[in-house]
């Protein structure tokens, strides 16, 4: 591929990484009978690296009069196959000592191995060797040398050749390099001095050359990364521009974050230090190699440095190079421990060292910043969407891609599918998801896959030997964490040949795999390969409406239809994404999709018999499970305390599609089995048997960081009332109102916010601080429609108490938290409920809860608020924006009468619909205030995607005197049809 990574970046990431493994230390690998040990000396002139050219001069040892083969690397640490430069050799003449040329000849069988005869008096001759440079490999080019004026790249293994016989760990290497004249440079090679414009550096094994490489230019800065109580890291980067070494600071926190996170899971480093060193240059482009104490990496001049570009492969290449010191470099597959660079690999466990490395790369670059968790679970989806259409797995097992690797490097332009790439990458990354979901599930989530990295690839730091493993010592491990037949599972899944991709995991993570409508607009602005009707029709198009891909046994393949077939019309309208939308959304009552194709010169109508709509993968929370996902991804480092960072507010940070709404919470409410004393201590025996909610979020959800303090719920219900408890973790508890229904918020606040029938009308709220002072109101709607707020609505008969553990109003001791009881009579509540109050058994009702805390300073010994600056809002279920009175984002609580701990929560299947109605209502608001009417169609309303889940469904909307009513119809699985409608003033309801 010779365009920049676009959205589809695992794919595009498993070829360009050219993933190097190198023998790091001696000892295991001394092969020979006996020890060769033998020191080459090589200097290399990168002074012609501008011009593409490298001039390099090895001196080597030999015996007088004697035979010897030297080599070029070939089986180069991390490619995973043979495919060291020789094709960019521009010169190589062999000498002795007095300038006469010795005649050398190529083994026919093997290119890479060079044959003379030494003179019989000469026991050293020099090498000279010129390297073309620039000249990438199709699919690998890591481990290659390039250069341009301002910057250049630079893999010793196109600049040496070593003698066979000693094994590369027994092989020293002095080395010398020249640059030009105005270029910095940087490297994990130690220099020892410069003079003249020679940089000498410190004697190195082969093995440790040839996994430090080394970048310099006119444009270099070193960055030291904050690593807390971990080895020492910097970051490096040369560019082509010196505007692109400004990095945001929030950038460079992620970092230093991403060391510690490592630390973090890893428990232990096997470097001194570690050199990440980046290329950011349009000119040299996409790299990526892993080594033991440095990285490489190449991305695009402006990719660290905007927000919307550092997404996708260019996030995850830094995380999953690093990952690969532990994994690939320190740990690595026994096959792959070769004492020499022309020994042959045997890549059958690469599903560990790439696959567990995709995976803590991903996990990694979540847990450091770099990527946000819903932004990943995006790409999550897109790499199992890509893997399900892989049908070769039927006859290739993904054992075979590993071990196949040097020939599946490059995607199979034609019927990729069918063949399959080098799934070892991302199908291995589910496989250890997979893992990690089930280590958490067995041991009720006290151990996970952290556990076992930390025992795999953590060990002694700073090994004295590469530890290679096979396939048992992993069973075996997993074993001691979490105990269960590892070994079969592992098989299971690796070296046989499956019918279908294992999707069990999904459902553990606590998610949902479906395929519906899912996102119509391109993912967050990034350029999409073609437009996708993969799952739906099984074809892939280029902007032109030419077919670029055919996903096997689907009907498009089964009609007949090949790559490179033009597709001109379609249901009658010419072709484009718009139409392709269109059609395949009519396909649900038209039961066919009319395709007009170009057959030469002659046009012919084809017609699909498809009738299943527009068809995406998406991962879909369930509420009834816990969320493994959010667990896997939580940050773990907890060494430097974490800084507020403010994002700078510039354009690109704006987000340029209009966020979905996360999916509300769900909450199963059970009967309470003995009275409750409502003082606010929790102490009564029957809150033994009601679950926690999650810990409470930002209001804004996943955009914002997580509280600072911790806030939880319970719920119970009897006859007579339905009971809220809260903990409020509060390091300084304080309170000044105490005026009943006071604007309680001002101060710090716990609220509650209920809406019986959730139809987003008549609803209660009631706010409480500290001081047991509370304000209760109701809404007849939300202020957005009008409200108003009825402060003289009373609750008669509420119940509350509030407890602090800690002082009240007491600045000078640390506080833990204060906590709040209270209890809602069900006679009041029934007031505008609409419905059953108490509820019956299986009612669901709309709640959510809200925690308002304030900065405070301390002034003459009492606590004060800062002044002109906001309150955090935290809430149990998130409402996407700083907005309480959007009832349609509150949770779901389930009454149930089962015993506690054994009904499960059963989520509502209009969910999406309704969201979908609420677009509709949101985009009628602005479609009115621009046009000072209602719309009757769709066509005109921004609606944005349609959420995640949506049904097949009808819309209607029909104008009443008010303004107008929107309707959906959908069918639920298993149920009759529900048809559900919203008004101008966002009132939901559905229809009997
Ligand atoms: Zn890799």
């Amino acid at each position: 591929m010779t365009d920049r990574p676009s959205g589809d970046g695992l794919r595009r990431g498993s070829r360009l990484w050219a993933t190097a493994w190198v023998v790091i230390l001696s000892g295991m690998f001394t092969a020979s009978a006996q020890p060769q040990p033998t020191t080459i000396g090589v200097e290399v002139d990168l002074r012609d690296l501008p011009r593409r050219l490298v001039h390099s001069t090895i001196q080597i040892p030999c015996k007088p009069g004697r035979e010897l083969a030297i080599w070029h690397p070939k089986w180069i640490p991390g490619t995973h196959e043979p495919c060291g430069s020789i094709e960019n050799t521009g010169g190589l003449r062999i000498q002795s000592p007095d300038g006469a040329t010795i005649p050398w000849r190529r083994d026919e069988l093997d290119l890479y191995r060079i044959v003379f005869k030494a003179p019989a008096d000469v026991s050293s001759v020099r090498v000279t060797l010129d390297t073309i440079c620039n000249q990438a490999a199709i699919e690998a080019s890591g481990h290659l040398t390039f250069g341009n004026k301002l910057v250049g790249v630079v893999n010793w293994s196109t600049c040496v050749l070593y003698p066979e016989g000693p094994t590369a760990a027994e092989t020293t290497v002095e080395l010398s390099a020249r640059l030009p004249e105005t270029w910095k440079y940087a490297t994990a090679l130690k220099t020892e001095a410069v003079a003249d414009g020679l940089i000498r550096f410190a004697p190195v094994s082969l093995v440790d050359l040839i996994d430090s490489p080394l970048i310099a230019g006119e444009h270099l800065r070193t960055i030291k990364l904050e690593t807390g109580p971990y080895p020492p890291a910097s970051f490096h980067l040369a560019t082509d521009a010196p505007a692109s070494l400004e990095l945001n600071p929030n950038v460079i926190a992620q970092y230093s974050r991403l060391v510690r996170e490592a630390g973090a899971l890893f428990g232990s480093y096997h470097h001194d230090d570690f050199q990440f060193l980046v290329t950011c240059s349009d000119d040299l482009g996409y790299l990526g190699l892993e080594h033991l104490a440095s990285s490489l990496n190449g991305v695009g001049a402006r990719d660290l440095l905007d927000d919307h570009l550092r997404v996708g492969w260019v996030a995850n290449l830094i995380p999953h190079e690093y990952v690969h010191s532990w994994c690939g470099k320190y740990r690595r597959p026994a096959g792959m421990c070769t004492p020499n660079f022309h020994s042959p690999m045997a890549t059958r466990l690469l599903w560990v060292y790439e696959g567990l490395t995709q995976y803590l790369g991903d996990v990694l670059m979540v847990r450091c910043g770099l990527v946000k968790p819903e932004d990943y679970k995006r790409t999550l989806t897109g790499s199992i969407g890509d893997l399900v259409l892989q049908s070769g797995r039927r006859w290739r097992s993904l054992e075979d891609t590993a071990v196949a690797s040097s020939i599946l490097r490059a995607r199979s332009p034609n019927w990729n599918e069918l063949r399959r790439s080098q799934d070892y990458y991302s199908e291995g990354a589910l496989l250890w998801m997979e893992i990690d979901a089930l280590i958490r599930q067995k041991t009720d989530g006290k151990k996970s896959l952290d556990d076992f990295c930390k025992a795999f690839l953590g060990g002694p730091t700073k090994p004295e030997k590469v530890a290679p493993y096979e396939l048992p010592e992993i069973a075996a491990r997993l074993n001691e964490i979490a105990p269960n037949d590892w070994k079969t599972f592992l098989e299971d899944r690796v070296t046989r040949p499956l019918d279908a991709l294992p999707v069990d995991f999904v459902a553990r993570l606590g998610y949902r795999l479906q395929f519906g409508a899912g996102p119509s607009a391109p993912d967050h602005g990034r350029r999409r390969v073609g437009l996708s009707a993969r799952h739906s029709l099984g074809l892939t198009f280029g902007d032109d409406g030419r077919v670029v891909d055919v996903a096997p046994g689907m009907i498009a393949d089964r009609s007949g239809l090949s790559k490179g077939t033009k597709v001109v019309g379609i249901n009658g309208r010419t072709f484009s994404a718009e139409a392709l939308h269109d059609a395949l959304t009519a396909s649900v009552s038209d039961k066919k999709v009319d395709f007009l194709i170009v057959e030469g010169d002659r046009l012919r109508p084809l017609t699909l018999a498809y009738a299943d709509g527009l068809r995406h993968p998406e991962l879909v929370r369930d509420p009834s499970q816990p969320d493994l996902l959010a667990a896997i991804l939580k940050p773990r480092d907890t060494t430097v305390e974490t800084k507020k960072e403010e994002a700078p507010k510039t354009a690109a940070n704006a987000s340029p599609t209009k966020p979905q709404p996360t999916l509300p919470k769900g909450y199963v409410c059970y009967r309470a089995d003995r009275p409750i004393a409502v003082d606010g201590k929790l102490d009564d025996p029957a809150w033994d048997a009601a679950p926690w909610t999650d810990a409470f979020v930002d209001i804004e959800g996943d955009r914002k960081p997580l509280p600072r303090f911790e806030t939880r719920a319970k719920m119970l219900w009897d006859d007579e009332y339905f009971y809220i408890a809260a903990r409020l973790k509060e390091p300084h508890v304080w309170g000044t109102l105490t005026q009943h229904d006071a604007v309680i918020f001002q101060d710090n606040d716990f609220e509650v916010f209920i809406d019986p029938d959730g139809d987003n009308h008549e609803y209660y709220e009631i706010e409480i601080n500290a001081l047991n002072t509370e304000w209760d109101l109701f809404l007849k709607k939300p202020y957005r429609d009008g409200g108003p707020a009825e402060n003289a609505w009373e609750i008669p008969g509420l119940k509350k108490g509030v407890a602090v553990a800690g002082t009240l109003n007491k600045p000078s001791d640390v506080d833990e938290a204060w906590s709040v009881e209270l209890a809602f009579p069900w006679k009041v509540l029934a007031e505008f409920a609409h419905r059953p109050s108490p509820p019956n058994d299986g009612d669901q009702w709309r709640v959510n809860f809200s925690r308002v805390e304030w900065l405070h300073d301390v002034v003459d010994g009492q606590y004060r608020k800062v002044p002109k600056t906001p309150e955090d809002n935290w809430v149990w279920s998130p409402q996407g924006v700083v907005d309480m009175h959007r009832p349609e984002r509150w949770g779901f609580v389930q009454f149930s009468t089962a015993k506690p701990g054994t009904a499960s929560f059963r989520p509502d299947p209009a969910v999406p619909v309704r969201d979908r109605l609420m677009q509709i209502y949101h985009a009628q608001s602005a479609f009115q205030r621009n046009n000072k009417a209602w719309t009757e169609t769709l066509d005109p309303l921004d609606l944005g995607p349609l959420p995640a889940g949506m049904p097949r469904h009808t819309t209607a909307i029909r104008k009443t005197p008010e303004g107008y009513e929107a309707a959906i119809t959908f069918e639920p699985q298993g149920q009759p049809p529900q048809t559900w409608t919203v008004r101008q003033d966002s009132r939901i309801s559905r229809n009997p």
